[in-house]
Parts: structure tokens; sequence; C-alpha cells
């Protein structure tokens, strides 16, 4: 699997094997993006954070598949899916499929904002918990701008 995600400055496509592999699933334009992210994330992980790579595009292909292709924080659908880390890398979570949450990108934005609900020690991503720091950020947000 390793070369798959060698540094090459081409553009990303997906392997043609994991193509075939996954076309009941996921379309030629998804499997090139979701590529595209793991190479990314790989990099980033990498280069920003002292964390073994131990995440490949199969991983994330299976993860999406078993989530439904929604997302697992709200369950919506319709925002791009991202790779979310439950524990975040900076607390210490590893780069593995069992910290690997499918994400959309909102949700993801949102853990941002419920950073203070971590530190509290409040760790579960319920539903109920997005809306109120979706709340809480547009509340910030008129508050900022008033
Ligand atoms: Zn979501």
């Amino acid at each position: 699997m390793a070369e798959q995600f060698s540094h090459t400055p081409r553009k990303n496509r997906c392997p043609a094997a994991i193509r075939l592999a996954w076309r009941d699933h996921f379309s030629d334009d998804e499997l090139d993006r979701a590529y595209a992210q793991v190479a990314k994330e790989t990099w980033r992980v990498r280069h920003c954070f002292n964390v073994p790579v131990q995440f490949t595009l199969i991983d994330w292909l299976d993860l999406r598949v078993r989530a439904h292709h929604c997302c697992e924080y709200c369950g919506s659908g319709e925002w791009e899916l991202v790779i979310d880390h439950y524990i975040p890398l900076i607390k210490g979570g590893a780069h593995t499929k069992e910290n690997i949450r499918v994400s959309c990108a909102r949700a993801s934005a949102v853990r941002v904002v419920s950073a203070s609900n971590w530190q509290r020690g409040d760790h579960t991503r319920t539903h109920s918990n997005i809306s109120k720091a979706i709340d809480r950020a547009r509340k910030a947000e008129r508050e900022s701008g008033a």
C-alpha cells in the first residue's frame, strides 16, 4: 500500500485496482477525492504531528461504507465527508481506523467551537451538542458583529 501514498506531484488519482474493487460503493470522482483526502491527511500527520501513520485509503473507504456515506456525528449526508480524529491528534489521539470518524465538514468545524466542551470533559459528540455549539457560535458572531 505504501507506494500508493508516495508524495508524487502528479494529480491525485485513485489506483485502478481500488476503483475496480470499490466501484459498487463509490463513483470515480468520489474515489479520487477520497484518495486525495487520505494522501493530504497522511502528509499532515507525518509532518505536523509525531504520530505513526496507520490509516490507509482502504480503511477510509471501509469506514465511509460502514457509516452509510453519512456523518457519524450528525447523520447528514449533504456535506463533504472529512477525516476526523475522535480524540484529536494534539490531545494524544492516534491516526488509526479506531480513532477516525466519518464526519461532515460542518460537524468537524463545529468541533473547534466545542473545544471548551472537550476541556470540561464532555467527550460526546452528539447531535444536540453540535446544535448547541452552532447556536453558541452564531450568538458569539452576532455579539461580535453588533
Ligand atoms: Zn455532520
